[in-house]
């Protein structure tokens, strides 16, 4: 068949190091393969994986949650396949990327050898370093373990601030359709983390800030060096998880910050990647292409919500704000919906744009334009906190890019990835210290958190992997350098 041919072309030890491992369905489940061994596994009807079959080393044998959880393993290790570098929770996350109608017929993890989209820095894989994502809350209503040997899920992140903005629990079901109770969101396919939330204690307000990208061991390591100030006051009146919030294939930032807006992972939110191809439509979505990405959120499935939406069906009074993030639907006000709608951004003054700003890196594009976007974010939120869209917001959603795009320019343990650090610790800062100005920050539990993780790559050229199954005859589109759909 011709997927086998795909395969066997994209696993040639040839092209070891240009390709880890290659994804796929099977007629038994799913397929993960690799030069080096592979493993046949399915999920059962209970969501029980099932391992079927393995030869050599199986790419997905190690799903250890705990690896590599500080930086000098990271740096001392770089270059680690998949099976030695550990793949938490993969067998789940590949079954429910496959359940997407839009899921390519192969997907290739690339080596982090191979440097395929001209970063240094990289995400998408199973790996470790590129799911886990910093998880940290505190405030009213958390209760405060200081950091944990424990992790959760991106999946976990909306019903989680739901439960603490006290959605009434309601019959529902997941995104299968299978009947759940005592949920907070209508379809729900994580679970709110308990042992985070204390019933006794309801917060005002709940804000949360995500940094795309951020990898949470440079996070933790400044945060303990006294580097991300505001970062180690969170952890030290509240809980991080050190294990982290594993987010789900494809490890991206469309798909997850979805999956964080909506308790609903990426195979089924409607928003499975930053680009698919949809086969109906016979078009390539490209959700970071700027007018498709501000109205991302007219991807979601209708019959899911939001946690915007969700706070309104149960305090339809409520103000919800989201400020540079896709998953809004639903919000009262939001950056994109301003922008998709018309409307034009206030201006930043000078001194707005300086602040926050490290001059060494002010010649590098990825650091310099996102440090700008991220100053309209901060200026956003505060808009959002000034009193004139009526009540304070009972939820906010603050998204800052800049530690991903430092992150792709230099390396998640990098001087300009450290600096990233120092500045989105600072903006976050500005922003808290705007609520405090409001007179309600002991009523206002703050929850900050990323979409995916950052691993380096390796110095090399990138290797078009269409050539080699175009030789063999393997006729496909590649989307992304990455997602191999057969013609
Ligand atoms: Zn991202």
């Amino acid at each position: 068949m011709t997927i086998d041919r795909a395969e066997a072309v994209l696993t040639d030890p040839a092209l070891s190091d240009e390709v880890d491992t290659v994804l796929r369905r099977t007629a038994h489940g799913l397929r993960a393969a690799a030069a080096r061994g592979s493993v046949d596994f399915r999920r059962n009807d209970d969501d029980s994986i099932e391992v079927l079959a393995t030869s050599g080393v199986n790419p997905l044998g190690d799903q250890r949650t705990d690896q590599r959880t500080l930086v000098a393993e990271e740096t001392d290790d770089p270059w680690a396949r998949l099976g030695d570098h550990a793949t938490p929770l993969a067998m789940e996350s590949v079954a429910q990327y496959f359940d997407s109608a839009h899921a390519p017929d192969l997907v290739v993890l690339h080596a982090p050898t191979h440097r395929f989209h001209g970063n240094t820095g990289e995400h998408g894989s199973l790996s470790t370093t590129q799911a886990r994502t910093p998880f940290i809350a505190a405030g009213p209503g958390i209760v405060a373990r200081g950091i944990v040997d424990e992790h959760l899920r991106t999946v976990d992140v909306a019903p989680t601030v739901t439960a603490l903005l006290g959605c009434a629990p309601v019959d529902g079901h997941d995104s299968l359709g299978r009947r759940r109770s005592g949920i907070r969101l209508k379809v729900q396919d994580g679970d709110e983390r308990a042992e985070l939330i204390d019933p006794d204690q309801r917060p005002d307000h709940v804000v949360l800030f995500l940094w795309d990208g951020c990898n949470p061991q440079a996070l933790h390591e400044m945060a303990a060096k006294g580097e991300a100030p505001r970062i180690a006051d969170l952890i030290e009146r509240g809980t991080s998880y050190r294990h982290g919030a594993i987010a789900s294939l494809p490890t991206a930032t469309l798909g997850s910050h979805m999956t964080e807006s909506t308790g609903v992972l990426p195979g089924r939110s409607g928003v499975l990647h930053n680009t698919w191809y949809d086969r109906e439509a016979d078009r390539v979505v490209d959700l970071l292409d700027f007018a498709q990405m501000i109205t991302a959120r007219d991807h979601l499935r209708d019959d899911i919500e939001t946690i915007h939406e969700a706070l309104h069906r149960n305090e339809p009074g409520a103000t919800s704000v989201a400020t540079y993030e896709y998953g809004d639907r639903g919000a009262d006000w939001s950056t994109y919906i301003q922008m998709s709608s018309g409307g034009a951004q206030g201006p930043l003054t000078d001194e707005e744009r300086r602040r926050h700003r490290d001059p060494d890196f002010m010649g590098i594009p990825a650091y310099r334009n996102y440090s700008v976007y991220d100053a309209h974010s901060v200026a956003d939120a505060k808009y959002t906190w000034s009193g004139d869209l009526g009540a304070l917001p009972r939820f906010s959603w603050f998204t800052l890019n800049l530690t991903d795009s430092a992150g792709h320019a230099g390396g998640p343990h990098s001087e300009i990835g450290r600096a990233a650090i120092r500045d989105t610790d600072a903006r976050m800062g500005e922003i808290i210290d705007e609520i405090d100005r409001r007179g309600v920050l002991d009523r206002t539990a703050i929850i900050m958190c990323a979409d995916h993780g950052m691993q380096m790559t390796a110095e090399s050229d990138a290797v078009d992997l269409s050539i080699p199954l175009h030789d063999a005859g393997v006729d496909h589109l590649m989307v992304d350098a990455q997602y191999v759909y057969l013609r």
